[in-house]
């Protein structure tokens, strides 16, 4: 059955237009803000992934800093745009309106073109569908928040002149959508007679237009501060841990004690290795480097190396979480299972679970040890070994800090 048969017409094609060429460099890590990265992407492609997939989308122009286009073209550029649904990358210009100027003149052939600033990277899809909606019946239509405080007038000093109406003020968001045609000449009209606005709703309000404000919801933030920055890794970080899984086995041999989890555990056998043996640890290292996309403990700690031999793997441990550190990650959770015959674990779970909290800084509610047995069977069951699974989650550790 058509779309239209159900009383609803099918969208008219529109473009996005993705402001990205600010250069400010104040939320830290030396970069542009829209480069900023969260959730190992850069805000501007969570704007952009907003938008992609939405029916009638004919263009999503990101318009960038010139100095970062050839980013963008490169090889991992073009994979991060087709990612996004990037179709078109073109150099912003000295202001924001000529940026919006040069990213409507990429556009192809469509109906309307919405632009949005990529420092709007929580923009709800619904709210974007809304606003189509509105351009329907609109010249020209933008998201707005109601104000939920009190607004005053004030004086240089403080003194208050009046208080505003708060139900008649609304806080200009993004996107702002309008006709290409339209937006295209005021556009050019306003750039050749050097007025600049600062939205495309009043480049349409001085042009006669009376442009639609669509309701929408506060957590359309704007990252302009770094603690915007702490709002939005949370909420984008929320949904996309990395998992990671590990395992280790080592041979058992006569002679105590047993090295396990950072502890010795008194026993008649030890575990063989290059360093301790500490099979625990190695088990949750190889699971934290795979969730972090590092490669196994031994691209990292070979055991062909003099320096590691007999080292305590809590070292080597400390040494993984730094390079976790460095990628702004950190573990979130930790499940282990231990494989051995004899001796029993039981007593020992518990402790084995606090040297684990203690070295990765977890909570109790987010590291399990749990010990059982081979059944007698294999190298486990015959007492010949002991066995390790691990399975972790690695989130964002917090926003990028600046280089000192
Ligand atoms: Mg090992």
């Amino acid at each position: 059955m058509e779309s239209t048969d159900l009383g609803k017409s099918p969208r008219d094609a529109f473009a996005v237009v993705l402001v990205a060429a600010g250069e400010g460099r104040r939320l830290g890590a030396d970069l542009r803000k829209a480069w900023v990265q969260v959730a190992g992407r850069p805000l501007w492609w969570h704007a952009a992934r907003a938008f992609a997939d939405l029916e009638g989308l004919s263009d999503l122009v990101l318009v960038a800093h010139a100095d970062d286009l050839p980013a963008l073209r490169s090889e991992s550029g073009a994979l991060l745009c087709a990612s996004a649904g990037v179709t078109a990358c073109v150099p912003g210009g000295a202001q924001r309106q000529d940026s919006v100027l040069e990213g409507v003149r990429a556009t192809g052939s469509c109906r309307h073109v919405l632009v949005h600033d990529a420092a709007r990277p929580l923009v709800r899809r619904e709210r974007v569908l809304s606003l189509l909606d509105a351009l329907a019946t609109h010249e020209g239509a933008f998201l707005a928040q109601k104000v939920p405080s009190t607004v005053k007038r004030v004086t240089a000093s403080g003194a208050v002149h009046e208080t505003l109406p708060r139900e008649e003020l609304r806080l200009a968001a993004t996107p702002q959508g309008a006709p290409r045609a339209l937006l295209l000449e005021l556009l050019e009209r306003a750039v050749a007679q050097h007025l600049a606005f600062t939205d495309e709703a009043a480049l349409l309000e001085w042009a006669g237009h009376a442009p639609l404000a669509v309701e929408d919801d506060a957590s359309n933030l704007k990252v302009t501060a770094p603690e915007d920055l702490l709002i939005v890794q949370a909420l984008l970080s929320r949904s996309l841990p990395r998992i990671g899984q590990g395992q280790d086995i080592h041979r058992l041999a006569e002679g105590g004690p047993l090295i396990l989890g950072g502890l010795e555990i008194p026993a008649d056998v030890h575990l063989v290795g290059h360093s301790d043996g500490d099979a625990l640890l190695h088990a949750v290292m190889d699971a934290l480097l795979g969730a972090a996309g590092l490669g196994d403990i031994g691209d990292h700690f070979p055991d062909t190396d003099p320096r590691l031999a007999g080292i305590s793997s809590k070292l080597l441990l400390e040494r993984v979480l730094s390079d976790l550190r460095d990628r702004n990650l950190a573990p979130h959770q930790v499940d282990c299972s231990v494989l051995l015959e004899r001796p029993k674990l039981g007593e020992w779970k518990a402790r084995m679970k606090a040297s684990l909290q203690e070295l990765l800084q977890l909570p109790a509610d987010r590291v399990c040890v749990k010990a059982r047995t081979g059944e007698g069977l294999g190298p486990v069951g015959r007492g010949e070994a002991l066995a390790v699974h691990c399975t972790v989650l690695v989130t964002e550790a917090g926003p990028p800090t600046a280089p000192a």
